[in-house]
């Protein structure tokens, strides 16, 4: 079935516009309020205005009229973990359905000249954690780029050095991270007591940690010990827990992970998760990752289930051993699709991607990570439904960030809206070629501004907003 997609714009009435913009007879799908109904949504001033089930006077005299016919109109998808944050990932999230893109994880430090680099030039929101991964990379001098990759790997920080990094960390809550990030992968030495002392910076300003833990897998120590670490440290500072990739550090334990972290909630611990879509992770060769017995730690993976993501070829112990000192990106084949499929399905797991693309190089997840879930495991798979799959995009990361102007459908939200065709919405990014633009999305609006319309990007616009605690 084609659908025809009519942009109306009609002449300016001589009285004051009640709307900036109408979504006229879209299937309104909110998983805050559960509605699932066929609304027309008023926008004024980039806030939703007005949500009425018959059109009104006042909406067809919006400056412009977009008919949402067979589509579905959704708030905005919520990315708690996109590394990429420059012009060209924000295209990629944009076109899959992303209004926010978030670095909870690695984070950045110092955090006020990052926001300032990125306020009034972002096609998307944006925002990040205040990370202890940078922190302290720069009091230890490491030359690695996004991840740690010498001085602060291979020996332990000193006091002096803790206190420092505490101290970068401490100022970047202070001035507006969304939450304090960790890799403790990355910085296999830190010890137990400095990884408390952060917990317990974040209880203090009230807001969470998002983890990477310190151990994956099945082999001991691996994920349990890691989690068991993370969720004491929890209960025992009181702060709030988010843990990144679970099926990437559970594997196959991924399972009895999700059952430790329903059972801390049962307890009353804030102990949230996420994953995305794919069966293969990605990050530096030159990490901590690939340290002695990495292929154990994997799951008992080998050299050719890794990827190089420049030329996507497989690697044997030679080119593993050559990459590895020069240092890259490099997809990790190690995650059962049973897994992915469990954990995509598990209502404790909310949607995100993970990605970053450098040159259109990169994990296909920075380019399809939200349709795909859409796609393969709402349409052709069933795993969930619609609604529930837009809940784990939408309301449930707002909700962990406490931030509860976005993620949802309501008169007073921000206007971040994703309005897609169920029909064909699906990725398009693949481990060979990932940069390729995610399909079915019709329009993205970012606060009451089209930054997708009629399925293509809009030029010359920069209506992301910084997101601060
Ligand atoms: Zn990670």
């Amino acid at each position: 079935m084609r659908l025809v997609i009519a942009v109306l714009t009609l002449a300016c009435a001589a009285s004051a516009q009640e709307f900036d913009m109408v979504i006229a007879n879209g299937r309104v799908m909110d998983p805050a309020s559960g509605l699932d109904a066929v609304r027309h949504i008023g926008i004024r001033g980039g806030k939703i205005a007005a949500i009425s089930a018959a059109i009104s006077a006042a909406a067809l005299r919006a400056r412009t009229v977009l008919d949402a016919k067979g589509l579905v109109v959704a708030p905005g998808f919520i990315d708690l973990h996109s590394h990429g944050q420059t012009p060209e990932n924000y295209r990629f999230k944009a076109m899959d359905g992303v209004t926010t893109a978030l670095e909870m994880e690695v984070g950045v430090s110092p955090v006020s000249p990052w926001y300032a680099a990125r306020e009034g030039k972002s096609l998307v929101n944006f925002g990040a954690s205040s990370g202890h991964l940078p922190a302290r990379m720069a009091v230890m001098h490491d030359s690695g780029a996004l991840l740690p990759r010498d001085k602060a790997v291979e020996r332990a920080a000193t006091p002096e050095e803790q206190r420092e990094t505490l101290a970068l960390v401490r100022s970047g809550l202070e001035e507006g991270a969304l939450g304090l990030g960790m890799g403790i992968a990355y910085v296999p030495l830190v010890s137990r007591a400095e990884i408390l002392d952060l917990f317990r910076l974040a209880a203090d300003k009230k807001t969470a940690v998002y983890v990477h833990m310190r151990n994956g897998g099945p082999v001991e120590p691996g994920v349990i010990d890691a989690l068991q670490e993370v969720i004491a440290d929890a209960a025992a500072t009181g702060a709030s827990l988010h843990v990144v990739h679970i099926t990437s550090m559970g594997l196959r334990e991924t399972p009895l992970c999700l059952e430790m972290i329903e059972g801390a909630r049962r307890r009353g611990l804030d102990v949230t998760t996420e994953a995305y879509p794919y069966t293969a992770g990605m990050t530096d060769i030159g990490s901590a990752i690939f340290s002695e017995g990495w292929q154990a730690r994997q799951g008992g993976i080998t050299f050719g289930d890794l990827q190089w993501a420049a030329t996507g070829e497989r690697l044997t112990a030679a080119s593993f051993a050559r990459y590895r000192r020069q240092g890259g990106m490099v997809a990790i084949h190690s995650i059962p699709e049973d897994i992915v499929k469990l954990a995509i399905g598990n209502p404790l797991v909310m949607i995100a991607s993970d990605g970053i693309l450098e040159n259109g190089k990169g994990h296909p997840r920075a380019a399809g990570c939200f349709t795909r879930v859409l796609g393969r495991y709402v349409r052709e798979q069933r795993v969930l439904t619609l609604m529930e799959a837009l809940r784990k995009m939408t309301l449930a990361p707002a909700d962990r960030l406490g931030i509860h102007s976005k993620g949802r459908i309501a008169v007073g939200a921000d206007a971040d809206l994703a309005v897609f065709d169920a029909a064909r919405v699906i990725d398009r990014a693949t481990f060979e070629d990932p940069a390729q633009y995610a399909a079915g999305m019709v329009y993205v609006l970012v606060n009451g501004v089209p930054v997708v319309r009629n399925g293509s990007l809009v030029e010359g616009v920069a209506p992301g907003r910084g997101l601060r605690r």
